[in-house]
């Protein structure tokens, strides 16, 4: 098994906030598409994701698992992934010119790297990973540029909160030996939370935040 490296050996071992310079500037990446590819166990997408993807792209959760997503499981926890495709293990969502077609709504993983999160208690912020983007030279962008998220503070109080929901999940499944049982929790939280209709009134984090209460209480976690 390969060891587990410590935020030392990936990062330039610096903390950034939002506000803060960072040099991960791409410059458009240009002729790059590496983090577009093999990457399928690692972006997960959360409900806002998936959100976005169904405004986008006109489609329903549904009908994006089967030309785009794939689920699968970790810690018990069913959840939708980016797939990749063909012989280079591609993201469903590159286009032949090696571009991202979903870009305005790409998922947050994406816009992050090569950056990465790193939670505390009720918030979190942001590591340079390092030795992880090809490009050479990389500029000095403002982590809030480089992100480019719209409403950032409603965006990061979701993302949190999703985090917290997540945990303790994974807490509480530890603890289910039916498969039957945590079926049924994974394809509650699938209907409530990606398969929730768009609501053309509310914004998504509106949304989230009316059904979240009723599913942790339906789930039995804090
Ligand atoms: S690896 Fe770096 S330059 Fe290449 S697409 Fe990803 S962020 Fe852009
Ligand atoms: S969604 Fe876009 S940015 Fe993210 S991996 Fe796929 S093609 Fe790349």
């Amino acid at each position: 098994m390969e060891p587990v490296r410590t935020l030392e050996e990936i990062s330039d071992g610096k903390i950034y906030d939002i506000e803060d310079m960072v040099r991960a500037g791409t410059r458009g990446c240009e002729g790059c598409s590496a983090c577009c590819h093999d990457v399928g166990d690692l972006v997960v997408l959360t409900p806002f994701d998936v959100y976005e993807m169904k405004r986008g792209l006109n489609l329903s959760f549904d009908r994006l698992l089967e030309m785009h997503l794939t689920l699968r499981e970790k810690n018990k926890i069913m959840l939708p992934y980016l797939k990749m495709e063909g012989a280079q293990k591609h993201c469903s969502f590159l286009n032949p010119e090696g571009r991202c077609s979903i870009h305005g709504y790409r998922p947050n993983i994406c816009r992050l790297f090569p950056l990465g999160r790193i939670y505390e208690a009720d918030h979190f912020k942001y590591f340079l990973q390092v030795n992880s983007c090809p490009k050479p030279n990389l500029e000095n962008v403002k982590v809030k540029e480089w992100i480019g998220i719209e409403n950032y503070e409603a965006n990061k109080t979701f993302i949190l909160e999703w985090h917290n929901f997540i945990k303790a999940l994974t807490f509480r499944l530890k603890f289910v030996y039916d498969t039957e049982e945590r079926q049924k929790i994974n394809d509650y939280l699938m209907d409530t939370f990606y398969k929730m209709p768009l609501e053309e009134e509310k914004d998504f984090y509106a949304v989230f935040k009316g059904i979240l209460p009723d599913a942790k209480k339906h789930l039995g976690i804090l």
